[in-house]
């Protein structure tokens, strides 16, 4: 059976967000936000507008990182495609940005949570080489001030392929069904997209 799709606007990912930020605010309170493109660039942008509202304005970069799991991307063997994350873009220079900061990892869907894994885990990873180059007596106090955090705007609930570390603070505008989210910046045009969006909201008695 194909899987329903369900049609998100804009006005529903910035109202998704607005709401949730405060507690991303007092809880986490990020110094950065890392945005796993292309899906996680506008609601990074936007949760920006309203984390400065909260935090009277501190300055929060807005890093980005480019991971692909569903897109087939030239030199992709067909092993890799559907099951591996690949890497399209990264920090320059991870270790260095993030080590000491609290970095809020930022995307639009968390499906499976293969990408999630993929970029926390090698984020860690980069913050442990760039330990390297401190002394030993330093370590576990810079390791301990660099936090990670997850914010996505919609979490599918269906059983996950990859678990985060536990603990790990995990936030989410909303959570759905296993569905297909169409996002906006997918649409060739936004107004049949918004009127679909409307239609699936009557279909569903929202
Ligand atoms: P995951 O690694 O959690 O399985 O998938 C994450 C990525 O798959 C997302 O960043 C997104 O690019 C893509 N994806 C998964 N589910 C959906 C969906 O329902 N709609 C869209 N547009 N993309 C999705």
């Amino acid at each position: 059976m194909a899987v329903p799709h369900w049609h998100v606007t804009y006005n529903d990912i910035h109202n998704l967000i607005r709401k949730v930020t405060p507690k991303i605010a007092a809880e986490f309170n990020p110094d950065i936000m890392i945005a796993i493109g292309g899906g996680g660039f506008f609601p990074a942008r936007v949760m920006r507008t309203f984390l400065r509202e909260e935090t009277a304005n501190k300055s929060l970069q807005i890093q980005a990182i480019g991971l692909s799991l569903y897109e087939p991307l030239p030199g992709t063997t067909a092993e890799q495609l559907g099951n591996e994350v690949v890497r399209t873009q990264w920090l320059s220079s991870s270790g260095k940005t993030l080590l000491g900061k609290r970095n809020l990892i930022v995307d639009e869907v968390d499906d499976t949570r293969k990408t999630l894994h993929y970029a926390l885990s090698e984020l860690q990873k980069d913050v442990e080489t760039e330990l390297l180059s401190y002394p030993e007596s330093e370590r576990d106090a810079l390791r301990e001030a660099t936090k990670f955090a997850i914010f996505v705007v919609h979490n599918k609930n269906k059983p996950k392929h990859a678990e985060l570390p536990a603990g790990t603070p995990y936030y989410a505008g909303e959570e759905v069904k296993d569905v297909w989210l169409d996002y906006p910046w997918e649409a060739i045009s936004i107004e049949e997209h918004d009127g679909e969006a409307l239609l699936d909201k009557r279909n569903a008695g929202a």
